[in-house]
């Protein structure tokens, strides 16, 4: 049978990312045994606290390994809206709770939420990879909005207000981002928040990397302002804060018609998140207090090995905009750069770069194409610092050469 007939218009539409390739890549070369440096992914390198593996084990010794609801144990839910008055959001009860399969799920359910069949959802980019594509996978049209490096890749209201049409339902916010590392100060949310408010604008606003602020101060969206209570979903997880990414859990929050239209999609895909991690982050959450100097110990390393970064990059003499939070910066390539070997191919200087060093050094960095910006590569910098260091020396005799 030919299986390719079979295949729906919207899966085609999705596109593999190239980070998916390079994963390829760097599999061919773990099996040569060739040495790999990889500034790829944005996985804390640091383990799971002790306090969240102790919890988990009890959870399952105690045999909390059955279903739970879509929205997930109250449990969980009642530490989400203990994490939220820390942040400043006060006056939710559990029915502006779902717990998720990550925040990557929260996320795709908020736009299955919203998007009918010619709703836009504004994307500023650079952006997280999947937004766009979760937004048509939901039904919807992502609404491409360019950031400019003169603004540090930030949306301005001005940007903000000429991309809404009658057709806009929602805007995705990042804060901190991935992948440019930004932060937006308290003024700068504010004023998207007014535009927001008068245009009556949806906020799915991800906050991920809250924890993860090396400069500034990071604001909670939704904190703002008591009224953005009503049109914010607050997306955040547990994979970034508490090293956990393979567990998979997230959570929104946020106005209950909305929550409760997310939970009901839920029941219908994976019915709930997995007990025995749900668990362990309720604990994580009703006690801070047991994880804050291992999550305290990694940001202090996050920074210095982000230092050490940027100071391979200001030696390299590329241009970026100094992230301030996150785990990762965006460099952008020199003009002009040929790349032996891809001349003819049709594709951004970000890939063809991406594949030729990692073909010919072993170091891997991420096609920026894949964030919305084909001159940009995308590196990662909390590995270690032997790793950044003999990487970037490698990435350094590749562009003098190049040059
Ligand atoms: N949002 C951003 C900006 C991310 O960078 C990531 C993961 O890298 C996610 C969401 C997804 O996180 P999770 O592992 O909770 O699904």
């Amino acid at each position: 049978m030919r299986c390719e007939r079979l295949i729906s218009g919207p899966a085609r539409k999705v596109s593999v990312t190239k980070i998916t390739e390079m994963r390829r890549m760097i599999s061919q070369i773990q099996q040569s045994g060739k040495p790999f440096y990889s500034f790829l992914v944005g996985d804390s390198v640091f383990p799971m606290p002790d306090y969240i593996k102790y919890r988990e084990m009890e959870a399952l010794c105690l045999g909390k390994t059955k279903y739970t609801h879509p929205e997930g144990i109250p449990e969980l839910r009642e530490g989400v809206i203990a994490d939220c008055e820390r942040q400043g959001i006060a006056g939710f009860n559990e029915e502006n709770v779902i717990i998720t399969d990550g925040g990557l799920e929260a996320l795709y359910l908020a736009f299955k939420t919203v998007c009918d069949l010619d709703s836009e959802v504004i994307v500023p980019s650079p952006y997280y990879m999947f937004y766009p594509d979760q937004v048509k996978i939901a039904g919807g049209i992502p609404k491409i909005v360019p950031t400019s490096f003169a603004q540090g890749f930030k949306l301005t209201p001005e940007l903000l207000e000429e991309a809404i049409t009658e057709k806009t339902k929602a805007l995705v916010l990042n804060n901190p981002h991935n992948p440019t590392g930004a932060v937006y100060t308290r003024e700068e949310l504010r004023t998207l928040a007014e535009v927001a408010k008068e245009r009556e604008l949806l906020v799915i606003t991800d906050e991920v990397y809250d924890k993860y602020v090396y400069e500034g101060e990071y604001i909670c969206f939704a904190s703002l302002d008591p009224d953005l209570r009503e049109q914010t979903i607050t997306i955040n997880s547990a994979s970034k804060r508490f090293a956990m990414s393979g567990e998979r859990i997230g959570w929104a929050v946020g106005p209950k018609e909305l929550i409760s239209c997310m939970i009901n999609l839920k029941n219908y895909t994976t019915y709930g998140a997995g007990s025995v991690a749900q668990w362990a982050v309720a604990a994580a959450l009703e006690h801070p207090e047991h994880t804050a100097e291992e999550i305290e110990a990694a940001i202090a390393a996050y920074r210095i090995r982000r230092d050490l970064m940027l100071k391979y990059l200001d030696n390299l003499k590329l241009r970026y905009v100094r992230p301030q939070g996150a785990f990762y910066v965006f460099p952008e390539l020199p003009d002009g750069l040929i790349i032996p070997g891809y001349e003819k191919k049709d594709l951004s200087l970000s890939e063809k770069f991406a594949f030729y060093l990692l073909e010919e050094t072993g170091v891997a960095v991420a096609p920026g194409i894949d964030f919305g910006s084909g001159n940009h590569i995308r590196i990662t910098f909390i590995v270690d610092e032997k790793t950044i260091k003999e990487g970037m020396e490698k990435v350094g005799n590749v562009l003098a050469d190049l040059k």
